[in-house]
């Protein structure tokens, strides 16, 4: 406890120097203007509270509708689906290059991430692409470790930053950090329609809803649970990563920052919270690099590679892999 505390103090005075130090270079890798700090404010607001209060109005509603298999269905569909183009495409594909693939799936994929609402794809890529950069150092915008003040890591403040302060707290990043992006027509314009997809993510489950059971009441609890309730999952799954996954769990790579692989989030994030070995290996199309993580996402670009339509799918060799693992001496 009390080595905690003094880890902390000296983290702190670090951090305080970083801070000084970083901040030339940090006014460049971010937009420090208050327009856009703003959007990023109200997006989170938007984010945190809709999904929130929309399946806080279904679980209450449940006494009076109950559950039933199209519902179960429509929310484990939709979450899988829009979970797979947020895991696999905006992450493994766009912001890494993982593997390549053709205009189509790559439409596809960037449709099924808007649709789970966790914003714009050239935000999202930028975001993350300073995430890396600059992993647990002042300049990440979601490390639980620092925030913008520079203040010492606390457990439960570094969680909340992680999770879900960033939004209100964290520079807009400059979305220059996705120059690919923003030279892919095609890419520019799902991005413009993001709205559009998100509405779609609501429209499609309460449409099937209505269709399956033939009721109006269908068509309300597919916009509830296929809409509110997965958008919820959805989102603190992936939150998650940036919180649980920095804080919690085993570090058995050498990555220079607080990553953590954490199984019982494998299954709902489709792999992503093998965090650490995706620190090790960001461009690794595979996260789960034993034979038991469990890497949803690697079997569905597996999957596609065998059809044709993916391939450079890039892995780390046994060698690499070998060279950052921790040593116990
Ligand atoms: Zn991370
Ligand atoms: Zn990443």
């Amino acid at each position: 406890m009390n080595m905690n505390r003094s880890m902390s103090v000296q983290s702190d005075k670090e951090t305080q120097i970083e801070l000084k130090v970083n901040s030339k270079q940090k006014r460049k890798m971010t937009r420090a203007n208050a327009r856009l700090k703003k959007i990023q404010r109200n997006f989170g607001w938007a984010a945190v509270l809709i999904p929130l209060f929309g399946s806080l109005f279904t679980v209450g509603l449940l006494p009076y509708t109950g559950i039933n298999p199209v519902v179960v269905g429509l929310l484990v569909s939709m979450y899988v689906l829009t979970t797979f183009g947020l895991e696999v495409g905006f992450h493994r594909h766009f912001c890494h290059h993982a593997f390549q693939t053709t205009t189509a799936v790559r439409v596809i994929l960037a449709i099924l991430g808007s649709m789970a609402a966790v914003g714009h794809i050239i935000h999202w890529v930028s975001h993350h692409r300073s995430h890396h950069q600059d992993s647990d150092r002042p300049r990440d915008p979601h490390s639980p470790y620092l925030n913008t003040k520079g203040e010492c890591f606390n457990t439960f403040y570094g969680f909340w930053h992680a999770h879900l302060g960033w939004f209100f707290e964290s520079e807009f990043p400059n979305v220059l950090l996705a120059k690919d992006l923003l030279r892919d027509p095609v890419i520019v314009k799902v991005n413009q329609l993001y709205l559009f997809w998100v509405f779609l993510g609501f429209a499609i489950p309460a449409v099937l809803g209505g269709v399956f059971t033939g009721t109006w009441i269908g068509v309300w609890q597919g916009l509830l649970w296929g809409g509110f309730v997965r958008v919820f999952l959805v989102h603190h799954a992936f939150w998650s990563i940036n919180s649980i996954c920095h804080i919690y769990g085993s570090r058995p790579f050498n990555t220079g920052d607080r990553s953590t692989n954490n199984i019982w989030l494998a299954i709902p994030t489709l792999g992503e919270s093998w965090h650490n070995n995706h620190h090790a290996f960001p461009n690794s199309a595979i996260v789960g690099l034993q034979w038991w993580q469990i890497d949803p996402s690697a079997w569905i670009i597996r999957v596609l590679k065998t059809m044709g339509l993916v391939w450079d799918v890039k892995v780390p060799t046994t060698a690499a892999i070998e060279s950052k693992k921790v040593r116990v001496e």
